[in-house]
C-alpha cells in the first residue's frame, strides 16, 4: 500500500469542492479591488527564496525543501509567494507600466514543519501584492482587504493584530538597543535565540517557544526607537483602520518571520468568543520596500499578505453560503412586466453589477429557483401592479428583507444594503432606510 507523503493531504470531492470555491471567490474579490492575477513556478532557485527570506529565518534554516536537479542546480519548492512574484515583477520589468501594480496569487507552498492541525508540508495560500506604492493608506487597504473577506465569509471572531517595523533608521536603533539588553541575558533564552542573537536580534521577539518569558516581556519597544516619519506613517494606518471600524489591537511584540519586513506588519486571528484565545493566524502581511532592491531591482515600495486556504476553509461556516456569483436576479411576471425589468437590468448591468434574468415563462416558484442555483443576493421582482405604481420588490436574501420601492431607488437600495452589510454602526446592518 502507497501512502502519500507525510504532511501532504488529500482533498477528496466534497473537500475539494469546498477549497476551490473559497478560491474562486477570494479571486473574485481580489478582482473587484482592482487586483489582477499572476502565476509564477513552484520551483524556484534555491537563493531567490534564501535570500528573500533570509538565510536566518525559521523557513530557510529549517523549513525548506532543497535540492539539487539533475543539472546540479539547487531548487526549492517555494515556501511562500511574495519572493516569487516580485522576481517575476522584476524579471519582466512590470514596473515600467503604470504604478502601483495589483496582483493577486493563489497555489500550492511547501514547507517542512511538524504537521498538525492547520500545519502542513503542502499547503496552499492565497495572496496579494501591491508592487511600487509608498503610501501608508496601501497598507490599510491591504489590511480592509483582508478583513473584508473574514466579515463577507460571515467570520465574525477576527481581529488584526498589527505592529510597525518602522523604516531601516528606525529598525537599526532599534536592532542595536536589543543587542545591549539582550547582551547579558542570553543565558536566559531558548537556544534559537542564543543564535538569533548574533544573526537576527529582531527575530528573538517571534520566539515561539518562549513566548511568556519575562525577559522578552521586558525587552526595548520598538514604538521607542521610530521615526517621526515612521511614527506618522503608523499612525495613517490607524486612523483609516478607525475609520471604517476595523478591530485590531496593537502588538509591540509582534515581528514576522521573514526578513525583507519593513514598516506595517499585521496577522488576522480569530479570538475565542469565550475565553478570548487566540487561535492561529490565518492571514498575515505587510509591508516590505527593501525586497526589491535586495533582489537586484529598482527600490519599489510594496506591500501585500497572504492567507492560509486550508485554515480559512476549516473556519467557515458550512451553511454560509458566500459564492455570489450572481448580484441580482430579475423575476418578471407577466410580458409587460419582463420587457421593463430588461430594461431596468441593462441599466444595472451598467453599473457593475452581474444580473441575470431567466427568460422562460416560468411562475414565481420557478423563477425563485432559478435565482438559488444562480446564489442572486438581491431578488427583483415586478408585476402589472407594480409597473403601474413604478415600484419594484427587492428581496436581499443575506439580510433576509423584503422592500416594496420606487424602481428609480433601486441602485442607492442595493448600495445601501450592502454597505450596511458592513457591520453598519448605526443601523446594525438591518437599517430601513431607504
Ligand atoms: P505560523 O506562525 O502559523 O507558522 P507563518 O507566520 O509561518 O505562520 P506566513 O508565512 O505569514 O505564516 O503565511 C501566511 C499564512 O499561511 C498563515 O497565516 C497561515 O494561515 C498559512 N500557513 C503558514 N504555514 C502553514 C502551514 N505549514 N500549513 C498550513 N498553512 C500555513
Ligand atoms: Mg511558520
Amino acid at each position: 500500500m502507497y501512502t502519500k507523503v507525510k504532511g501532504t493531504i488529500d482533498f477528496l470531492p466534497e473537500q475539494s469542492k469546498k477549497l476551490t470555491s473559497l478560491e474562486n471567490y477570494l479571486k473574485d474579490v481580489a478582482s473587484l479591488y482592482g487586483y489582477q492575477e499572476i502565476r509564477v513556478p513552484i520551483l524556484s532557485y534555491s537563493e531567490l527564496i534564501h535570500r528573500s527570506s533570509g538565510e536566518s529565518s525559521d523557513i530557510v534554516t529549517k523549513e525548506t525543501f532543497d535540492f539539487k536537479d539533475r543539472g546540479d542546480r539547487m531548487v526549492t519548492l517555494r515556501p511562500e509567494g511574495t519572493a516569487p512574484v516580485v522576481r517575476a515583477v522584476l524579471e519582466n520589468k512590470l514596473y515600467t507600466s503604470n504604478l502601483p501594480l495589483k496582483l493577486f496569487y493563489s497555489g500550492p507552498m511547501f514547507r517542512y514543519e511538524r504537521p498538525q492541525k492547520g500545519r502542513y508540508r503542502e499547503f496552499s495560500q492565497f495572496g496579494v501584492e501591491v508592487v511600487g506604492s509608498n503610501s501608508p493608506y496601501m497598507d490599510a487597504e491591504v489590511i480592509t482587504l483582508a478583513t473584508t473577506i473574514f466579515k463577507s465569509l460571515r467570520i465574525k471572531n477576527f481581529r488584526v493584530r498589527l505592529n510597525t517595523l518602522g523604516d531601516d533608521d528606525s529598525r537599526n536603533n532599534y536592532k542595536v538597543a536589543l543587542k545591549e539588553y539582550f547582551k547579558d541575558k542570553l543565558d536566559l533564552l531558548c537556544n534559537d535565540c542564543k543564535k538569533r542573537y548574533e544573526t537576527n536580534t529582531l527575530r528573538i521577539l517571534d520566539c515561539k517557544i518562549d513566548k511568556d518569558n519575562e525577559v522578552l516581556l521586558n525587552a526595548p519597544k520598538i514604538s521607542d526607537y521610530l521615526s517621526d516619519k515612521s511614527k506618522e506613517e503608523f499612525e495613517v494606518v490607524k486612523s483609516y483602520l478607525d475609520l471604517l471600524h476595523i478591530p485590531y489591537i496593537v502588538d509591540l511584540k509582534l515581528v514576522r518571520g521573514l526578513d525583507y519586513y519593513t514598516n506595517t506588519i499585521f496577522e488576522v486571528e480569530l479570538v475565542d468568543e469565550n475565553d478570548n484565545s487566540i487561535s492561529q493566524a490565518i492571514c498575515a502581511g505587510g509591508r516590505y520596500n527593501n525586497l526589491t532592491k535586495m533582489l537586484g531591482g529598482p527600490e519599489l515600495g510594496s506591500v501585500g499578505f497572504a492567507f492560509g486556504i486550508e485554515r480559512l476553509s476549516e473556519i467557515i461556516d458550512e451553511r454560509v453560503d458566500y459564492s455570489h456569483k450572481i448580484f441580482a436576479q430579475f423575476i418578471p411576471i407577466g410580458i409587460n412586466a419582463k420587457m421593463h425589468l430588461i430594461e431596468l437590468m441593462q441599466e444595472i448591468r451598467e453599473h457593475g453589477f452581474s444580473s441575470e434574468m431567466n427568460y422562460e415563462s416560468l411562475n414565481l416558484k420557478g423563477h425563485f429557483k432559478s435565482s438559488d442555483q444562480n446564489n442572486a443576493r438581491f431578488l427583483i421582482i415586478c408585476g402589472d401592479d407594480e409597473l403601474k405604481d413604478k415600484k419594484i420588490r427587492i428581496k436581499d436574501k443575506v439580510q433576509d428583507t423584503d422592500d416594496l420601492i420606487d424602481e428609480s431607488k433601486l441602485l442607492e437600495y442595493m448600495l445601501h444594503r450592502i454597505r450596511c452589510n458592513r457591520d453598519c454602526e448605526t443601523c446594525d446592518g438591518g437599517c430601513d432606510e431607504n
